[in-house]
């Protein structure tokens, strides 16, 4: 393994992944780099997703619900070189019924060494990183179409 650094490109391409006891801690994190967040590709678990963008008009691009899948099609992007940072609160009061997952997508992560944060004390950590590489000239809120052909580039299904 070798260390690409904070970031391999920006703008990054953000994943963002909660288990349903630490949904409102994402969300709250979220919330307070909405404005960073918003210059950034974010994608998600199917919830987890779906929640971020009803609370706060994020865009994120949907993969499908982790107990259905979708922590390893994640698994399957980072490997691909196609997603930079995890952000990922998983829940260590709960095991999950797909634990098996769960535990694949974090190591995935880390034998790709790809930024992860699973609390939100790391992730703030990410966020000032992420904030240095904006004010080295990240652009403004990413348009849709910029987004659409991120989409396209993935195959994300909406
Ligand atoms: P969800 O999946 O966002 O669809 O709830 C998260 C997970 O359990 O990995």
């Amino acid at each position: 393994m070798t260390g690409k650094g904070l970031v391999a490109r920006t703008p990054a391409r953000i994943a963002l992944v909660a288990h349903d006891g630490r949904k409102q801690a994402l969300l709250t994190w979220v919330k307070e780099q909405q404005d960073l967040l918003s210059r950034h590709y974010l994608y998600g678990t199917g919830t987890t997703g779906t929640l971020i963008t009803r609370e706060t008009g994020l865009i994120v691009s949907c993969f499908k619900s982790g107990p259905l899948g979708g922590d390893q099609q994640i698994g399957a992007k980072i490997v691909d070189n196609e997603i930079d940072m995890l952000v990922f609160f998983w829940d260590p009061l709960n095991v999950a019924p797909h634990d098996a997952d769960v535990k694949a997508l974090l190591r995935i992560a880390v034998l790709c060494d790809i930024p992860t944060a699973c609390n939100h004390a790391t992730a703030d950590f990410l966020a000032i990183g992420l904030r240095s590489a904006s004010d080295a000239g990240l652009p403004s809120p990413l348009r849709r179409q910029n987004r659409d052909a991120a989409d396209r580039a993935l195959e994300v299904s909406p």
